[in-house]
C-alpha cells in the first residue's frame, strides 16, 4: 500500500510540473484576438460531446467521444495553445460530469486526467511542430499525404501520451504491470484517436472549401454516423446486458438449483435412512414370529436352503432338522384360554432358545409347532441326544398365572443329505417323522424312507376318501352281540369297511383316523347311522324274536364334539323308524374323558333322544371314577385286550371282574369284546358279564350273511353254553359291598 502511494506520488510529481508547464505555455502563447466564435463553438461542442455524447464501448473500459476529433481540429485550426486549454476544460467538465452521474471518481483522479490531457495536447502539438515546423504550410500546400501523415502523428502522439499516462496511473492503483494494463485496457483506444484524426482532417478539408453546405454535409454525415454508431453501441450494450443478465439469472438459477438439489439430496438421505429403518422392521417382521420373536418358517427355510447349497458345494452335509410338536396343547389352549396358551408357547420358545447353541437355529412355525436346525454335527447321534434334552426341558412344569401346566413334545428328526434338492423336502420329512412319533407314542423318531412311502400312501388315501362318500364305497359289516346268559342273538355292532376300487376291503383303523383329521368322519358317520338303523329296523320286523334286535354304532370323538350331532341322531331316528332304545351309540373312553364336563352335557342331550350310550374300549383310557357315575351312560364295553388275555393272565381276569363289579354298582350293563374261546365265554358268564361279541360267535359279516344267519338259526350258539350250571362268585372282596345284582345263573 505504501509503495503504491509512493509510486503515485512520484507519478504526480513528474506529471504535475509537465502539465503546469504546458498550461503556462498555452496561456502565455495564446493570442486572445484569435478567440473568435469558432473557438468558442469548438470548445462548447467538445465539452458537450465529452459530457453528453460519450459512448461507453461494450466489454472494453473505453468511452468513445468525438471530443478527441474536435481537439485535433482545434490544433489544426487554432493552434496547440487553444487546443490545450480546450482539452483541459473538456477533461475537467467530463470528469466532473462522470462524478455527477454517481461514479466514485476521486479529485486526484480528475487531476490526473486533466494533467494527462494537457500533456497530451502539448506533446502532440510539439511532435507536429517538430516534424512539420508548422501545421499551416502543410494545410495550405494541399499536400494530402503530408496532411494525412500530420494527422497520423497528431493522433498517435495524443494516443501515446493519454494511453501511457492512464496505463501508468491504473497500473499503480491496481498494482499490476504497466504493460499489462496498457495492452489489456487501453490499447483499444488507438482506433478512437485515429478515427478522431480522420474526422478532424475531413472537417478541415470541408472548411477549406469554404463551402458551407459541404461542411454541413460532412458534419451531418458524421452526426448521422455518430448517432447510428451510438444506437448500434447501445443495442450491443443492451444485448450484452441482456446476455449478462441471462447469464446472471442462469447462475442464480443454477445456484438455486444446486441449493434445491442439496436439500433434495438431504431429504433423500433422510428418507433413505427412514426407508432403511422401516425396511429392517419389515424384514424382521417377515422373518420372525410375532409372539415369540423366534425366526419363522420363511427364515428357517432360507437357512436350510443355504445349508443345502453349502452341502452341495462341499459334499458335506453336517446338519439336521428337528420338528417339535407339543402334546395336549389344544386341550390346554381350549381349557385355560388363549392368553395362557400364548404364555405357554412363549415359555417353550424361551426354553428352546436356551437349549440351542449360538450357531443353531430355533424357530416357530405357528401353533404349537417349532423347528430346530442343528449345524456342524460331528457325531451321528448328536440330534437324538439333543432331542432328548429338549424333551426333558419342555416336560418340566410351567407356572402360568399361578397354575402348574405340563406338556411334552414329539420330535421328528431328518438329516441333511445329498438327496435333498429342496429345503421344503427335508422339512417335510422331519414333519413325517414327527407324526410318526405321535402315532407310535414315541418321543422322538428319526426319518427313514419307509415313512415317506407311508406318508404318501396316507395322502393318497386322503384323496380317495373324499370320493368314497360320493361314490358310496363304504359298506357296513355287522358283528352279532350275544346275550351271555342264554347265548342268544341280541343285536349287532355295525363296523364300517371301505370297498376301495383298487385296494379291496380297507379296515376301519386304516382310514378312520384320516377321516377324523379331514373332518370327513361327520358325513361318513351320518351315512353309517342312517344305513345301520334302517337295516336293523328291517331285521327287527323280519325276526320273530322275544328280544328286539339292537344295533351299536361307533361314534368318533371328533363327531362327538360336533354341535349338529343331536339333530343328526333325531333325524336318523325319524327317517329309519327304529325304536331309539334299540340304538346304542359307542363312544371311546378317551373321547368322553378329554373334556368330561362338556361330555356330560352332550351325553345328556343325546340321552334325551332315547338312545343308549356305551363306553367302548373301556379300561384302555384313563377314566376318572368320579366322572363315570355322572355320565348318563348305559353300557361299558370291556376292551378286547383284557378279554383275550384272561386265560393266561390272572391279573386281566381281575380287571374284568372289577369292571363288571363296577358296572353293576353303577347300574350299567357290561359287554365283553373279542371273545374268541369257550373258556373266555364261560369265564365272562361266571363274572356276570351281560353281553359279548367275538369271533367265537361270529366275525363281522356283510348284510347278506347276517340275513342268512337270522333266517336260518336262532339258537345257533346254544351249544356253546356249559352243560352244567355255573355259579358266579365275585372274588374281589373290596367290591362286595357295591355289587348289587349278583345272581346265580
Ligand atoms: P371297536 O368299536 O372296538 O370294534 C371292535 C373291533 O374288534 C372290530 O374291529 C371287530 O372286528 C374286532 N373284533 C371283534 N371281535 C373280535 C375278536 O374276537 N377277535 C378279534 N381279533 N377282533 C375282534 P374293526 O371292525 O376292525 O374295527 C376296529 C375299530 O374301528 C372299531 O373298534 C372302532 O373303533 C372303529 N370302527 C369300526 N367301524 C366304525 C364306524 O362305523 N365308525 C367309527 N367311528 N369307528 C368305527
Ligand atoms: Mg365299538
Ligand atoms: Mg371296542
Amino acid at each position: 500500500m505504501e509503495t503504491q502511494q509512493k509510486h503515485l506520488n512520484i507519478f504526480l510529481l513528474v506529471l504535475s510540473p509537465l502539465a503546469a508547464g504546458a498550461v503556462i505555455w498555452a496561456i502565455a502563447g495564446i493570442s486572445w484576438e484569435s478567440l473568435n466564435s469558432g473557438v468558442l463553438a469548438i470548445a462548447g461542442l467538445t465539452v458537450f460531446s465529452s459530457c453528453f455524447l460519450r459512448i461507453q464501448l461494450p466489454r472494453v473500459n473505453i468511452h468513445f467521444t468525438i471530443s478527441d476529433a474536435l481537439i485535433i481540429l482545434a490544433i489544426l485550426l487554432y493552434g496547440g495553445e487553444v487546443a490545450l486549454l480546450i482539452a483541459v476544460i473538456e477533461t475537467t467538465f467530463a470528469s466532473l460530469n462522470i462524478r455527477r452521474q454517481g461514479l466514485p471518481l476521486k479529485t486526484k483522479t480528475i487531476f490526473v486526467n486533466v494533467t494527462i490531457a494537457a500533456v497530451g495536447v502539448f506533446v502532440a502539438n510539439g511532435a507536429v511542430k517538430l516534424i512539420f515546423i508548422s501545421t499551416q504550410p502543410t494545410l495550405k500546400s494541399g499536400d494530402l499525404p503530408g496532411f494525412i501523415w500530420l494527422l497520423f502523428v497528431m493522433a498517435i502522439s495524443l494516443f501515446a501520451v493519454n494511453s501511457i499516462g492512464v496505463a501508468i496511473f491504473s497500473a499503480i492503483k491496481s498494482a499490476r504491470p504497466v504493460w499489462q494494463v496498457w495492452s489489456e485496457n487501453v490499447v483499444d483506444a488507438m482506433v478512437m484517436y485515429l478515427s478522431g484524426g480522420i474526422m478532424a482532417g475531413l472537417l478541415v478539408k470541408a472548411l477549406e472549401q469554404l463551402n458551407i453546405s459541404m461542411f454541413a454535409a460532412v458534419v451531418g454525415f458524421f452526426g448521422i454516423m455518430f448517432l447510428t454508431f451510438r444506437r448500434f453501441v447501445e443495442d450491443v450494450k443492451k444485448s450484452v446486458e441482456k446476455a449478462k443478465e441471462a447469464e446472471r439469472q442462469r447462475a442464480e438459477d443454477a445456484e438455486k438449483h444446486v441449493g434445491e438439489l442439496k436439500h433434495y439430496i438431504g431429504e433423500l438421505e433422510h428418507s433413505g435412512e427412514e426407508i432403511k429403518r422401516s425396511h429392517d422392521r419389515f424384514r424382521h417382521a417377515a422373518y420372525h414370529d410375532a409372539l415369540t420373536g423366534l425366526p419363522n418358517r420363511n427364515y428357517f427355510i432360507d437357512t436350510l436352503r443355504e445349508l443345502l447349497h453349502k452341502g452341495r458345494e462341499s459334499s458335506e452335509y453336517d446338519f439336521a432338522v428337528l420338528i417339535i410338536d407339543l402334546k395336549n396343547f389344544k386341550t390346554i389352549n381350549d381349557s385355560l384360554g388363549h392368553t395362557l396358551g400364548d404364555q405357554l408357547i412363549k415359555n417353550v420358545a424361551n426354553r428352546l432358545r436356551n437349549v440351542v447353541r449360538n450357531n443353531d437355529m430355533a424357530a416357530r412355525f405357528g401353533g404349537d409347532k417349532f423347528g430346530v436346525i442343528l449345524k456342524d454335527l460331528s457325531l451321528g447321534d448328536e440330534p437324538t441326544i439333543f432331542a432328548e434334552r429338549i424333551n426333558k426341558r419342555i416336560a418340566e412344569p410351567y407356572t402360568l398365572d399361578g397354575r402348574h401346566v405340563f406338556t411334552d413334545a414329539k420330535i421328528g428328526i431328518a438329516y441333511g443329505n445329498s438327496d435333498y434338492t429342496e429345503a421344503e423336502n427335508i422339512l417335510r420329512d422331519a414333519d413325517i417323522a414327527m407324526y410318526y412319533a405321535k402315532d407310535n407314542l414315541d418321543d422322538c423318531v428319526i426319518f427313514d424312507r419307509n415313512m415317506h412311502v407311508r406318508a404318501v400312501t396316507r395322502l393318497q388315501l386322503e384323496t380317495d376318501l373324499r370320493f368314497a362318500i360320493e361314490r358310496d364305497e363304504f359298506e357296513l359289516y355287522y358283528q352279532p352281540i350275544v346275550g351271555l346268559k342264554n347265548a342268544d342273538l341280541l343285536g349287532f355292532e355295525a363296523l364300517v369297511r371301505w370297498n376301495h376300487p383298487t385296494r379291496g376291503l380297507v379296515p376301519p383303523n386304516d382310514f378312520i383316523p384320516i377321516c377324523e383329521n379331514t373332518g370327513l368322519v361327520v358325513p361318513m358317520t351320518v351315512k353309517i347311522l342312517r344305513s345301520a338303523c334302517t337295516q336293523v329296523a328291517k331285521w327287527q320286523n323280519s325276526v320273530q324274536s322275544k328280544h328286539s334286535l339292537s344295533v351299536a354304532v361307533n361314534l368318533s370323538g371328533k363327531h362327538f364334539a360336533h354341535h349338529d350331532l343331536v339333530d343328526q341322531i333325531r333325524e336318523v331316528l325319524n327317517t329309519s323308524g327304529i325304536d331309539p332304545l334299540s340304538l346304542k351309540l359307542e363312544l371311546t373312553e378317551s373321547a368322553v374323558m378329554e373334556n368330561a364336563e362338556a361330555a356330560i352335557l352332550m351325553l345328556k342331550q343325546i340321552k334325551e333322544t332315547g338312545v343308549q350310550i356305551s363306553i367302548d374300549d373301556f379300561g384302555t383310557g384313563y377314566s376318572s371314577l368320579s366322572y363315570l357315575h355322572r355320565f348318563p351312560i348305559d353300557l361299558l364295553k370291556i376292551d378286547r385286550s383284557f378279554v383275550s388275555a384272561m386265560e393266561t393272565n390272572v391279573e386281566n381276569t381281575e380287571i374284568v371282574r372289577t369292571v363288571v363289579a363296577l358296572a353293576k354298582s353303577l347300574n350299567l350293563k357290561v359287554v365283553a369284546e373279542g371273545i374268541e374261546t369257550l373258556h373266555q365265554f364261560h369265564q365272562l358268564r361266571i363274572l356276570g358279564c351281560d353281553y359279548g361279541q367275538g369271533y367265537l360267535f361270529s366275525k363281522p359279516l356283510p348284510v347278506a350273511d347276517i340275513e342268512m344267519m337270522i333266517l336260518n338259526d336262532n339258537a345257533q350258539w346254544r351249544d356253546l353254553l356249559p352243560s352244567r350250571p355255573q355259579v358266579m362268585i365275585p372274588e374281589n372282596p373290596s367290591l362286595h359291598l357295591h355289587i348289587v345284582n349278583s345272581k346265580v345263573m
